[in-house]
């Protein structure tokens, strides 16, 4: 990641930098980086831009706090536009939004839905069920997926498509909160399943 060769020349001293999510793979923001700001982001593992409008290095989150960790930074086929992942600690947009591309038609999985149980679990809200589910103990939340095991196997059993699914939703949702109250992720089950591939 060090010894990146990359061509500042084409735009002003300037390339183009795609902000991904390590995690998420969300893509997050477009900023600019010129070399001094390549430079800083290397050392200060947090990402700094060259700003068009202020004109000066720009280290995203230098007043809000929402910093962008460095994780890894890839080059394009013509070294001239860089895809930068990396940890955001906070919301990414000026708007308080997590991106700056916030697409209607998102694509939503179980690593999201993860993403926000832990956040339920590690700030905890008043309104939230997951909160007060979790808050509950490890047995409410394990006798909770014994119930909608249940209540799905029911479904199973009956032609509504609709309370099928409903009940399908239900125990995936609590399955993911009692790997969230027992301090697992999703990636430690998959991890498990991994090893019996043969
Ligand atoms: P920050 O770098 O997060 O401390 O924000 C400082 C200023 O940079 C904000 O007041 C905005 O004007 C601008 N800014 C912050 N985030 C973004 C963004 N994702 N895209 C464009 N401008 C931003
Ligand atoms: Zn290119
Ligand atoms: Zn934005
Ligand atoms: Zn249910």
């Amino acid at each position: 990641m060090n010894d990146l060769a990359i061509n500042f020349s084409k735009q002003d001293g300037l390339v183009p930098c795609v902000i991904q999510d390590v995690k998420t793979l969300r893509v997050l923001m477009l900023g600019f980086m010129n070399e001094e700001a390549y430079k800083k982001t290397l050392q200060e593992k947090k990402v700094t831009f060259f700003s068009r409008s202020k004109q000066r290095l720009w280290t995203k989150g230098e007043t809000s706090g929402n910093f962008l960790h460095l994780v890894d930074i890839a080059i394009d086929c013509d070294n001239d536009t860089l895809l930068i992942k990396v940890n955001p600690e906070g919301p990414v947009c000026h708007t308080g939004a997590d991106t700056c591309f916030n697409e209607k038609n998102e694509r939503w999985d179980l690593a999201s839905l993860e993403q926000i149980i832990q956040d339920r679990k590690n700030n905890p809200t008043q309104a939230s069920y997951t909160t007060s589910l979790i808050q509950k103990g490890i047995n409410k939340v394990a006798q909770k997926v014994g119930e909608e095991a249940v209540e799905l196997i029911i479904e199973a059993k009956d032609n509504n498509t609709d309370l099928f699914l409903n009940e399908a939703a239900d125990l995936m949702y609590h399955y993911l909160v009692l790997l969230a109250a027992k301090n697992h992720s999703l990636d430690d089950v998959l991890t498990v399943l991994k090893k019996r591939q043969k």
